[in-house]
């Protein structure tokens, strides 16, 4: 019954117009937007209608929230999920919560099989079966910059896919035995392959904060699909195939990454 409220409120704000102004944001703010299809531009700000919807949105440090705010994350937020035939925009993630700038966290985050988030400076976490906290700063500067490897709004919203199975494991849930077989062996050799670099000292492709644990690995390996596509399928083409596959996407293809 709940479902079928819910799918009925989403079918009646998807015959709204798409509101005035939030094309300009993501023209503005969401680089990857430009470099998808006239199809999937569709699909995006569809799901981004429906994922405002269903979050609850807070500020903090007397950040005001604006719809700019939550178009631009929530567009980088469902472009990991733009291809996927099965999924809930995000259920788990009831709330996002911005703050203006980085900001201290003060605790070290748990959850099941992994660390989520580390102490220090943070500009972003994803709690287990809690918030995805974000700097809008970053935020905005990782939509309007699509090549640099980095973006923490998909880092956390990675995170929040790998906790979708209740685990926090690098793993998020896999359509059976055949994918789950090779990415178990993949994940864990490329998640090695920077390990050994990071001791080594050499340059990598990945970001080394990625060696942190196989919940960073995913989450950073995520960012470096979208964002550097091109040169993952050339120096990491078996982990490129593994996420072209998971997320039903081939960024290399879009030509994401060329102005490395
Ligand atoms: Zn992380």
């Amino acid at each position: 019954m709940i479902s079928w409220l819910r799918n009925r409120r989403r079918r009646k704000l998807l015959e709204l117009p798409f509101p005035e102004g939030w094309e300009r944001h993501l023209r503005r703010n969401v680089h990857h937007y430009q470099e998808l299809s006239r199809e999937d531009q569709a699909k995006l700000r569809d799901d981004l209608r429906i994922f405002i919807d269903d979050k609850f949105w807070e500020t903090v440090d007397g950040l005001e929230l604006t719809d700019e705010m939550k178009v631009t994350i929530a567009a980088q937020a469902c472009l990991l999920t733009l291809r996927m035939d099965d999924h809930d925009y995000f259920r788990g993630v009831r709330t996002v919560i911005l703050y203006p700038n980085p900001f201290l966290n003060r605790h070290r985050g748990h959850g099941p099989g992994g660390i989520v988030s580390e102490g220090g400076i943070n500009s972003g976490q994803a709690w287990f079966r809690g918030p995805v906290i974000l700097s809008w700063a970053q935020a905005l500067a990782g939509g309007r910059d699509m090549t640099d490897g980095r973006n923490v709004v998909l880092h956390e919203f990675a995170h929040a896919l790998d906790m979708a199975d209740g685990l926090v494991n690098g793993t998020p849930p896999l359509s059976g035995g055949e994918q789950s077989a090779r990415w178990f062996e993949v994940m864990t050799d490329e998640y090695q392959r920077l390990i050994e670099a990071s001791r080594r000292g050499e340059p990598t492709l990945l970001d080394k904060y990625g060696a942190t644990n196989v919940g960073e690995f995913f989450a950073v390996a995520t960012e470096c699909f979208f964002e550097r596509g091109l040169w993952m399928r050339h120096l990491h083409p078996r982990l490129y195939e593994v996420l072209r596959e998971y997320y039903q996407q081939d960024p290399a293809a879009r030509g994401v990454g060329q102005r490395v």
